[in-house]
């Protein structure tokens, strides 16, 4: 069996991590904080092979191997009921599908009012977890992501099984900066494999700069949540993670059991789908 059960289980362990602040309705970060006892053996499993195998040359063959985006060619409506077939194990009458995510996320965002482009994002922003479908283990999908090519940050979750990483012992890999300069700009630098990149890939040329950061970096909590890395950043990243901040609570806290009805807004989504992507993606 897979270390999680579900795929979601990963993005439920977040939420709890880094729970909405109290302020909000939500409980206190300090309620949750005694994740590691007793350990959640799938979660914990799940960051074990994570943070074995994201080395700097497992990146590079995966950039390699999915960048061609020559797997498919679909509309973005069809890509997502693509993605959607990736069902979970556990019982599927529980559980809310990939679709239903991704339209709480854009639904709440509407119901904020912010720009349409950022509504998109949220239809669209887990849609690189088909690479899934072909075939990609879990841990090379979703997952707390992370650079690679410098040393571990101790801010990212469960640090001390960074010690399993090959690169960890690599003297070229293991300096604070590593093969990059201070300040150089988070483009420049490489972050461990998972859905993020991926359609940040996709997407690059169709949605505003906000937007694709958001997507890229989303998953990139030791930074947007606990500032790490931060040597790393330009100040254009700085800005931009305004951006990701704001996303990442939508993402987190938009859950719940209501499944959003699919077809009644399948036209407004594909309004904006047409506003902003081209007919077709390269997958
Ligand atoms: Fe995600
Ligand atoms: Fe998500």
């Amino acid at each position: 069996m897979a270390p999680l059960d579900r795929l979601d289980d990963w993005d439920d362990f977040v939420a709890e991590l880094y729970p909405e602040p109290a302020e909000a309705g939500g409980k206190r970060r300090e309620d949750y904080r005694d994740f590691d006892e007793p350990p959640r053996d799938t979660v914990r499993e799940f960051y074990r092979l994570n943070h074995r195998g994201q080395t700097w040359n497992f990146v590079q063959r995966k950039k390699a191997e999915y960048l061609t985006l020559d797997r498919a060619e679909l509309p973005a409506w069809e890509a997502l009921e693509f993605l959607n077939t990736l069902v979970d194990d556990s019982d599927p009458d529980l559980d809310l599908s990939q679709l239903d995510h991704l339209l709480q996320t854009a639904e709440a965002i509407r119901a904020d009012g912010q720009p349409d482009w950022f509504v998109l994002t949220g239809l669209l922003h887990d849609l690189g977890k088909v690479l899934c479908l072909w075939g990609e283990p879990q841990w090379a999908v979703v997952g707390d992501t992370f650079p690679v090519g410098c040393a571990f940050s101790d801010r990212v979750v469960y640090p001390e099984l960074f010690a399993a990483n090959a690169d960890s012992t690599n003297p070229a890999y293991s300096t604070p900066l590593g093969v990059y300069e201070a300040g150089c700009g988070l483009d420049r630098v490489d972050l461990s494999w998972g859905h993020d990149e991926y359609l940040y890939q996709v997407l690059r040329d169709c949605l505003p700069e906000p937007a694709l950061y958001m997507i890229r970096y989303h998953s990139f909590y030791a930074c947007h949540r606990e500032g790490a890395y931060s040597e790393l950043m330009n100040d254009r990243d700085r800005e931009m993670f305004e951006w990701v901040r704001s996303f990442n609570n939508y993402d987190l806290y938009s859950k719940s059991d209501r499944s959003p009805r699919a077809t009644e807004l399948r036209p407004y989504y594909e309004g904006l789908i047409d506003r902003y992507l081209p007919a077709k993606l390269n997958l």
